[in-house]
């Protein structure tokens, strides 16, 4: 039996009808940039979000550094973040000529560390960005009190766990603004690349939405600017998917409970749930000491399991980030490292069978006593 990793096609496939109307209906409107079902979808992920406005943006990683240069965050500002997260998060801050300030993350979650954030802060730093990783939010009520205290801003990256929520807290309630990704592997994906920006701050809005369109507020009238729009056919793929996306998050958290219950007990290290808050399982991200993750993981994939690691080298072990143009390193970085060391990602997504939850189940059990 072979388990995919991801189930793009099946997920296009049971919306079929729906999603080829709406790329039809943008074809024939001749409406693709800047249009209305662009305009449509922003209203509607607003509304989704109980938040004021929503701009739809080229990537999850414009989001991020759109948002930190309408706060005038720039050259000779520091951004904290954990290294432990995709790579974009420090890349956007790098992009908006900002140094990137990466701390620890927490054991239990894998989310920033909040305890390493305040001994990260000096008279350069002007914002924390937390990501909500692999479907759980970061402990935004506690990053919002130190962001309180020094007068920082908040920027949430949740390209990975639209849906979630803390335990007394919802996405973008405690934040500047929230950047969100629509890349095809995302828990809202459209076919290609996409993003948004999420805020109650009508400046921010406005500024992103003028630096994502040439700086422009007027036809023909222009000031400082880029191009990062989200086209309208994204726009209408992502109308009918944002339809779905709670019955889908409760499937990989149906999901997750059946791995949970079958791998808990074993050598394995577990998904950890917060108490109240609600996991929607982007990853469902296992751990693996004593150094065979790899062989576990090329043993899984001869037994026709795709499983991956999220992420194998934490950003500041990469020798390819522009380290010359400065980022800072608060460390020991011990979680991050143990993490990129041990991490592997089952299949995971709604589309999933009942046949390969069980297979994957079933050979998991069966290389932990061989790997762990
Ligand atoms: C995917 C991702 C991004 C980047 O989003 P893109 O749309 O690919 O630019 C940023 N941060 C995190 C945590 C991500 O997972």
């Amino acid at each position: 039996m072979k388990v995919p990793f991801y189930g793009h096609v099946r997920q296009y496939h049971n919306l079929k009808a729906e999603l080829d109307k709406a790329i039809t209906d943008v074809l024939e409107s001749g409406a693709y940039v800047m249009g209305p079902t662009l305009t449509r979808f922003e209203s509607e992920l607003a509304a989704y979000h109980g938040a004021k406005h929503a701009i739809g943006v080229n990537s999850g990683t414009d989001g991020l550094w759109l948002v930190l240069m309408a706060l005038g965050i720039g050259a000779g500002d520091e951004v904290i973040t954990t290294s432990n997260t995709f790579f974009a998060t420090a890349e956007a801050i790098w992009i908006a000529g900002a140094t990137a300030v990466l701390v620890d993350s927490d054991p239990k979650t894998n989310n920033i560390d909040t305890t390493k954030i305040e001994a990260a802060i000096t008279p350069k730093t002007k914002a924390i960005i937390p990501v909500h990783l692999y479907g759980q939010c970061a402990e935004m009520d506690k990053v919002a009190a130190i962001a309180k205290k020094h007068n920082l801003r908040v920027i949430e990256d949740n390209a990975q766990s639209i849906d979630a929520a803390g335990a007394n807290f919802k996405i973008g309630e405690l934040s500047d603004a929230v950047s969100l990704s629509f890349i095809i592997q995302k828990n809202l994906g459209t076919f290609g690349d996409g993003g948004a920006v999420v805020t109650n701050n009508p400046d921010i809005a406005a500024e992103v939405k003028r630096l994502r369109n040439h700086g422009s507020t007027k036809r023909s009238v222009h000031s400082y600017g880029f191009n990062s729009r989200l086209d309208d056919i994204h726009a209408g793929i992502l109308s009918v998917k944002l339809k779905h996306i709670t019955k889908w998050s409760d499937r990989r958290r149906e999901i997750a409970a059946m791995y949970t219950k079958a791998l808990k007990g074993t050598a394995l290290t577990l998904p950890t749930e917060l108490p109240g808050y609600r996991h929607v399982y982007h990853l469902y991200v296992v751990e693996i000491a004593g150094g065979k993750r790899d062989a576990f993981l090329s043993w899984l994939e001869g037994e026709g399991i795709d499983a991956k690691c999220h992420y194998p080298i934490a950003i500041h072990q990469q020798a390819g980030y522009p380290w010359g143009k400065g980022a800072r390193i608060v460390g020991p970085l011990t979680n991050n490292e143990r993490n990129a060391a041990n991490c592997i990602s089952l299949p995971m997504f709604p589309e999933l069978t009942q046949e390969e939850i069980d297979y994957t189940i079933e050979k998991v059990l069966e290389g932990v006593k061989k790997f762990a």
